[in-house]
C-alpha cells in the first residue's frame, strides 16, 4: 500500500468548532500508528495545470487563486493557505494513482481538504477541488480506458457527478443518504447526453446500514461495475455513513465498511490488476475514522485485520430496499440488473 499524506493537511483549519477539523486526520493517523500501519507517506508531486484543466475551468482556479481570506458560504471558509493544501490534495490524488499505476500496488490518500462536492465551476460542502475526479482523469490520461469512481461518502458527490455527467470513459456510482445535503444525487438521475446510465445514484433512506449497501451492492453495484469493466476503481471514502457519525444518519458499521472496501479490492482484483486507490472524503466521529481507517490501512496492506470497536448491525432488514428497487428501474435499460 502506497501512504498519501502531507503535514499541510492537519493544519489547514475551516474555523474553530468547524465538523471537517484537523482532528479527523490526526484520529486517523494515530489509529494507524498504534497497530504498526503508519508508513513514510509518498513525497507528493505536483499536478499538471492541463490536466487539473479537464476537471476544474481555468477561470474558477483563479479566481480561488486570487480570494482573499474569509467565508466563501456558509459552511467552507477560505484562508490564505487554502489554495496551496488544496492543490497539494489534488496532487496527492495525483500522486496515488500513478504510484498505484506503476507497481499494482493500492493507494491510501489521506487527504484534507476533502472534494467531492467541488464541481466544474464551484466550491461547497468545505470541499474547493475535486481530488476522486482528478483520480479518475490521472488515470485516462495515463492510458486507462475506463474508470468507475464509487462513492460511498453519506453525502452525494454533487461536484464528481456534474464533472463526469455527460461521460461515459468515467462511471460515477455513489451511495448516499437521501434528504441530506447538498439535496442532488435522486436514484432517476442517469446522467446526460453522451453520459446517460454512466451516472448511477443509490440515493438510500434514514436508518440504512448494512443489510441495504450489501443488497445494494449485490444488486446494482457489482453488476454494473462488471458490465462497465473498468481499467481503474477510485473510491470516494467518507466515514460519515457510520452509525456513530454526527452529521447523518445510515447505519453502517465498521465490519459493513470494510466489507464494501473488501468487495471493491477484490473487483480490483479480479477485473483491474488490483488497481484501486481509496480517496478521503468526509466522515465526522473520530473513532469512527480510526476504527475504519485502521481496517482499511490493514486490509491494502495485506496484514491482520485488527479487531473493530463498532460492529453493532443496526440493519439487517434491507431497510433501504425501496432506494435500490428505485434505482434498478431506473438504470436496467443500460445494464444487466
Ligand atoms: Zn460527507
Amino acid at each position: 500500500m502506497h501512504l498519501i499524506y502531507h503535514e499541510s493537511f492537519v493544519e489547514h483549519e475551516q474555523w474553530p468548532g468547524h465538523p471537517e477539523r484537523p482532528e479527523r486526520l490526526m484520529a486517523i493517523k494515530e489509529a494507524l500508528e498504534a497497530h504498526g500501519l503508519w508508513k513514510g507517506p509518498v513525497p507528493i508531486e505536483p499536478v499538471p495545470r492541463e490536466l487539473l484543466a479537464h476537471i476544474h475551468q481555468p477561470s474558477y482556479i483563479e479566481r480561488l487563486k486570487n480570494t482573499g481570506p474569509g467565508f466563501l458560504d456558509a459552511d467552507t471558509a477560505w484562508a490564505d493557505s487554502t489554495f496551496d493544501t488544496a492543490m497539494r490534495a489534488l496532487g496527492g490524488a495525483y500522486t496515488g494513482v500513478r504510484k498505484t499505476l506503476t507497481t499494482g500496488q493500492p493507494s491510501l490518500c489521506l487527504l484534507r481538504p476533502p472534494g467531492h462536492h467541488a464541481g466544474p465551476d464551484y466550491f461547497g460542502g468545505f470541499c474547493y477541488f475535486n481530488n476522486a475526479a482528478l483520480a479518475a482523469e490521472t488515470a485516462r490520461h495515463e492510458g486507462v480506458e475506463r474508470v468507475a469512481i464509487v462513492d460511498i461518502d453519506v453525502h452525494h458527490g454533487n461536484g464528481t457527478r456534474d464533472i463526469m455527467a455527460a461521460r461515459r470513459d468515467i462511471l460515477y456510482l455513489s451511495t448516499h443518504q437521501w434528504g441530506i445535503y447538498p439535496g442532488t444525487g435522486p436514484n432517476d438521475d442517469v446522467g446526460e447526453d453522451e453520459g446517460e446510465g454512466y451516472t448511477v445514484n443509490l440515493a438510500l433512506p434514514s436508518g440504512s446500514g448494512d443489510s441495504t449497501y450489501s443488497d445494494a451492492f449485490d444488486k446494482v453495484a457489482e453488476p454494473i461495475l462488471d458490465d462497465h469493466k473498468p481499467g481503474f476503481i477510485v473510491v470516494s471514502i467518507g466515514m460519515d455513513a457510520h452509525y456513530m457519525d454526527p452529521l447523518a444518519t445510515l447505519s453502517l458499521s465498521t465490519p459493513g465498511y470494510l466489507s464494501l472496501c473488501q468487495r471493491l479490492v477484490d473487483m480490483a482484483k479480479e477485473r483491474c490488476s488490483g488497481k484501486i486507490v481509496f480517496v478521503l472524503e468526509g466522515g465526522y466521529d473520530l473513532g469512527a475514522l480510526g476504527d475504519v481507517g485502521v481496517g482499511l490501512a490493514a486490509m491494502l496492506s495485506e496484514k491482520e485485520m485488527p479487531s473493530v470497536k463498532y460492529d453493532m448491525i443496526r440493519d439487517d432488514s434491507v431497510r433501504g430496499a425501496d432506494g435500490v428497487a428505485s434505482t434498478i428501474h431506473a438504470q436496467k435499460e443500460y445494464w444487466s440488473l
